[in-house]
């Protein structure tokens, strides 16, 4: 069978590395960190930085078709990469989501909508965008945040000065906070042949910034849930798309509001694991080696929670109930805000 090139070997890498073995395919990770998750399950790990391309080119040498766990890769990395095999999902999608003020401007392009919002470099435009979009709002980095991390609360002009000294000198930006009512995703695929699938849109629930559960079926009318679907397949299909894409969106009274993309397996898909046949680990791997995506209705009600830091000492627990399937990443250390693991809890038959 051909091999799966993937970089990161986080749990995300470690899951797709399940699903391409269970399709026949073999893997081969690159991580720079030492002991990853995705190294216990997968055929081959390199360690090496990304900044070694003699590495990188050896890397691609062995694999039929390469994707990713983690949307920050470097761009040198990418050209050298991409000279010698396919790199799923492409370019476009990276460019667009590793730095939020590029990936807003794409979405308000295509017509949708997302928090209002403006580039931050110092304090006059700090200023500015008080004076324009007002507060409550965010400051964000505009690349590499994730679980909430380079990101600061605004109630008001007082808050300027620390919110752009916590940025550190990164570029920034500045987003009004949107009144949402509650937050959902849309598991997105597209395969090779341009034809895109998505999975029920989910119910997320946040704690401390990092994704406390996910819960499907989410609270939506059938237009939302129309609306949802329809504004991701909009998406992917703009990028010639090939993968699974995460789209985390805000509900409100004015209608859905675009957060962010991920541009890989996500989080808030992992409950598809035990709610529907096929999975998004399946889907994206289906997805990067051509072949048709599999059937991704949601056959079963759950409610996936993530297993933060010490969470994972209550799996003894969790495991004395028969519904909830317990899914582990293998790590050693249980460090405050690690994700360690996840459970699914069985809710009831799909209606
Ligand atoms: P992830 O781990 O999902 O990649 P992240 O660090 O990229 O997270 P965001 O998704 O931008 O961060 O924000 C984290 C959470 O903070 C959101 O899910 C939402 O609850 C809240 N949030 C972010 N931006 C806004 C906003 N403009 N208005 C209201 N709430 C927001
Ligand atoms: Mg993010
Ligand atoms: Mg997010």
């Amino acid at each position: 069978g051909a091999t799966i090139g993937i970089l990161g070997g986080g749990q995300l890498g470690r899951m797709l590395s399940v699903a391409a073995s269970r399709l026949g395919f073999k893997t081969h990770i690159f991580e720079p960190g030492a002991n990853p998750p995705a190294g216990q399950v997968a055929d081959q790990v390199t360690t090496a930085s990304y900044d070694d391309l003699d590495a990188l080119k050896a890397f691609a040498e062995s694999v039929d078709v390469i994707t990713y766990e983690f949307e920050n890769i470097p761009t040198a990395a990418l050209d050298t990469l991409e000279a010698l095999r396919p790199v799923r999902p492409g370019r476009d999608a990276l460019r667009v989501s590793q730095d939020r003020l590029i990936e807003k401007a794409f979405l308000t392009d295509l017509g949708l909508q997302t928090a209002p919002f403006a580039a931050v470099d110092d304090e006059v435009d700090l200023a500015e965008a008080l004076e324009e979009i007002g507060a409550p709002a965010i400051l964000k980095t505009r690349r590499f945040g994730y679980d909430g991390k380079g990101q600061a609360r605004i109630n008001g002009p007082e808050d300027a000065e620390k919110a752009l000294a916590d940025m550190a000198g990164a570029p920034a930006i500045y987003e009004g906070f949107v009144n949402f009512s509650h937050e959902v995703s849309v598991i997105a695929a597209r395969s090779l042949d341009g034809r895109v699938a998505c999975f029920d849109p989910g119910q997320n629930v946040h704690k401390d910034g990092i994704l406390h559960t996910t819960t499907v079926p989410a609270q939506l009318t059938v237009k939302q849930r129309t609306d949802a679907v329809l504004l991701a397949a909009q998406i992917l299909n703009k990028l010639s798309y090939v993968g699974v894409m995460g789209v985390e969106l805000f509900v409100t009274p004015e209608g859905l509001i675009v957060n962010e993309i991920a541009p890989r397996v996500h989080n808030s898909g992992h409950w598809t694991q035990n709610g529907c046949s096929i999975d998004q680990f399946e889907q994206h791997i289906r997805a990067v080696v051509g072949w048709p995506l599999g059937d991704g209705t949601r056959h079963s009600d759950i409610e996936m929670l993530n297993l933060i830091g010490d969470d994972v000492d209550a799996v003894p627990d969790y495991a004395k109930d028969s519904k909830t399937a317990i899914h582990l990443y293998g790590k050693a250390e249980a460090r405050p805000g690690r994700k360690m693991g996840h459970i699914n809890r069985y809710i009831g038959a799909a209606k």
